[in-house]
């Protein structure tokens, strides 16, 4: 099957450059070069069949037929049938021969669209009874000049030369549990299923063998990454960090409890933490993370915190003051705005190890930044820790272990896709007494009404957000539109104090006004999107923006989670008047759930992977028959039977395996490679 496609009968030079174009080469990609779509012969009823349906209908042929020709070559061809005692049209284009071939009075059967309210079918295909294959034919993706019915031969021959050589790959245990067809025949009924049932058989095994060698692939490399990686044991003493704990001003939540266990084994073990904490917005991720900060301090090591943006990593700096006022921690933050004294000192510091933990974006691990032994770096909000950065750190001699944590609600299926290679640790709860913040979705022009509600709510002490138009071409016109908006609030309500933010202020300014807010000395904050991430003043409990279909459900949900942070009622206002139906979908999710999961899971499938937010820098690998969407049930089922396969020695030892692990090596997966 590894041969090239020229050993095939009737393949010249011709047909193997046509194919070549198309990626395949071998036998091999010639038989799994799978169908997107059937030509469905199977004869269905007339009433039962949509406007505009592909079909195949039975008919008896009630007309002669009648041939047009438009120009030298272009013909067309009409006879009417008699379909289930209704008269339809059949039309055919450029099959002129059929006048000849089309007798009054036969029965036939008619493939093609369907058109109800004329009841004709349109660009139809004839044929007297079902091909010999079956009632559907394959029609495959093509590329160049190819044709659909010399690639169907030429595949047609392969499975006929060398289908018996197609190897199973999956251990008998396995497809008794899942009930899957052997390999030879699935792989022959995705080409030609008799029926639709049958199809659905064939791929369900491929979609599952397809997984499982993904998740294979990705539980070896987390293996892999994980003992040929040496990390940092970390010893500390238990009742300091259980003094920090009992120190909070909360109780933790299960949920947190949970991941906080397991980013500690982590740290006490002899492998690097290479971890993904996911949480919803407001799960209380900041927390986890200054305790485990803390373990690696306690244990005689540093720890970073990076973050995305300036305001964020000042606001985490604040909070694990506050969080270690009555602990014997030094805190530094390396912000691009400290003075050039400042920083030297900072970095000063740093490299002598009297700075426990520092915070900062990302700049914080690149550009001359030492540390004196640095154990733990996390992330927050932020793209995945990449290689680069891993490399950099390296080169520095360090190890430290690294986790990183995400509030873009990853839908379960692409994190396990994504970050197979990771371990994920997820917050699903939310802390105690939160009330779930009530969204509303009401047209731009009531505005006034909206204002008169923010007035009400600062009455009672509390305050709120306005986040403007985002238009995506200039963010002139963003500060522009947040300048007008502001000077509109402040007419509207003379009496309160309206602040305004935008990215083209300085950073000084935008720490003021910041600063003002959170001291409440701001009443509404009129704002971009620069508030977007982190940013946690519990005492805002309204949040409106403005225009908000022009946003994507990820960020609605990360700017609505600015709001609900306290212990009162919070709301959350859409301002839109969305044009298109995806768009009015987007404004009815928000309304229907504040779950960030069940969120992303619904943008995901109103979008399609490709679009999802985030997804392409994830580099979500392209599937051939599994889709990880439709297909994530198997992708979760494929995940645990890879975990547990390649922990087991069977895996490793047993001839059953042998197909499994031959499938891998073919992928070059088993290279010795380093990859840290
Ligand atoms: P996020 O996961 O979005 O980063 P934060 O860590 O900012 O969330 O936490 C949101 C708010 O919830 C903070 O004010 C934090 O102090 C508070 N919080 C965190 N954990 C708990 C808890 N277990 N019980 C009550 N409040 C909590
Ligand atoms: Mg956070």
């Amino acid at each position: 099957m590894n041969v090239p496609v020229h050993a095939l009968k009737g393949i010249g030079a011709r047909a193997e450059e046509q194919m070549a174009a198309m990626g395949i080469y071998t036998i091999k990609d010639l038989l799994f070069y799978f169908p997107f779509r059937y030509e469905d012969f199977s004869v269905r009823r007339l009433e039962e069949v949509q406007h505009d349906e592909r079909v195949t209908l039975q008919g008896k042929v009630h007309s002669q037929p009648e041939l047009r020709f438009f120009g030298k070559k272009k013909s067309r061809l009409t006879v009417r049938v008699l379909v289930d005692g209704f008269l339809v049209q059949a039309v055919f284009f450029n099959q002129p021969f059929l006048k000849r071939q089309i007798e009054l009075g036969q029965t036939l059967l008619f493939h093609g669209k369907f058109d109800r309210n004329r009841l004709m079918i349109n660009g139809a295909i004839v044929k007297t009874s079902a091909s010999e294959e079956g009632a559907l034919e394959p029609v495959y993706p093509l590329k160049g000049d190819v044709k659909l019915v010399s690639l169907r031969k030429w595949i047609a021959q392969a499975y006929e030369d060398y289908g018996q050589e197609i190897e199973e790959l999956l251990p008998e245990p396995l497809l008794g549990k899942y009930k899957l067809l052997p390999r030879q025949q699935a792989c022959y009924y995705l080409h030609y299923p008799q029926n639709m049932d049958m199809f659905h058989q064939a791929k369900r095994r491929m979609v599952y063998e397809e997984l499982l060698l993904f998740q294979l692939k990705m539980q070896y490399f987390r293996k892999r990454t994980r003992e040929s990686t040496d990390g940092i044991t970390k010893v500390w003493a238990e009742d300091e960090l259980n003094k920090f704990l009992k120190d909070l001003p909360f109780e933790l939540t299960e949920a947190q409890h949970r991941v906080l266990k397991e980013i500690l084994t982590d740290l006490e073990s002899p492998y690097r933490m290479n971890r993904l904490l996911q949480g919803d917005v407001g799960s209380g991720k900041t927390v986890i993370a200054a305790v485990a900060l803390y373990a690696a301090v306690l244990a005689g090591y540093q720890g970073a915190l990076m973050v995305p943006t300036e305001i964020l990593a000042e606001q985490h700096a604040e909070s694990l003051h506050d969080l270690f006022s009555s602990f014997s921690v030094e805190i530094g933050h390396l912000s691009g705005s400290s003075k050039a004294k400042e920083r030297r000192e900072t970095l000063a510091k740093l490299e002598a190890g009297e700075i426990d933990i520092i915070t900062g974006t990302h700049a914080l691990i690149q550009e001359g930044v030492d540390f004196y032994n640095l154990g733990l770096v996390i992330t927050d909000e932020q793209h995945r820790f990449g290689v680069a950065q891993r490399r950099v750190l390296r080169d520095k001699g360090m190890k430290p272990d690294v986790l990183f944590m995400t509030a873009t609600p990853i839908p379960r299926t692409l994190a396990i896709t994504a970050y197979g290679d990771m371990d994920v640790s997820t917050i699903d709860e939310m802390p105690k007494g939160r009330k779930p913040i009530e969204t509303y979705w009401a047209k731009q022009d009531t505005l006034p009404r909206v204002l008169a509600f923010i007035e009400k709510q600062t009455a009672k002490g509390n305050q709120a957000y306005v986040i403007c138009p985002l238009i995506e071409e200039s963010d002139m016109l963003d500060v522009q539109n947040a300048i007008d908006l502001h000077a509109h609030i402040q007419a509207v309500l003379p009496n309160l104090n309206i602040g305004l933010m935008h990215g083209r202020l300085h950073a000084d300014e935008k720490d003021e006004i910041m600063q003002q807010f959170a001291s409440g000395e701001v009443d509404v904050l009129v704002s971009t999107t620069v508030v977007e991430v982190g940013v946690n003043v519990p005492n805002a409990t309204v949040m409106v923006i403005y225009d908000a279909n022009r946003f994507g459900l990820a960020q609605l949900h990360q700017l609505r989670g600015r709001v609900g942070r306290g212990s009162d009622q919070a709301y959350c206002i859409l301002l839109a008047d969305p044009k298109t139906d995806a768009g009015k979908e987007r404004m009815g999710i928000m309304t229907e759930t504040n779950d960030g999961f069940e969120l992303s899971q619904r943008d995901l499938e109103l979008r399609g992977p490709g679009d999802f937010f985030g997804v392409k820098q994830s580099g979500l690998p392209l599937m051939k028959v599994a889709d990880i969407i439709e297909d994530y049930r198997t992708l979760e089922a494929a995940r645990q039977d890879a975990v547990k396969l390649i922990a087991s020695n069977a895996f490793w030892e047993s001839e059953v395996y042998a197909g499994l692990r031959r499938a891998l090596e073919e992928e070059g997966v088993f290279s010795t490679e380093k990859i840290d």
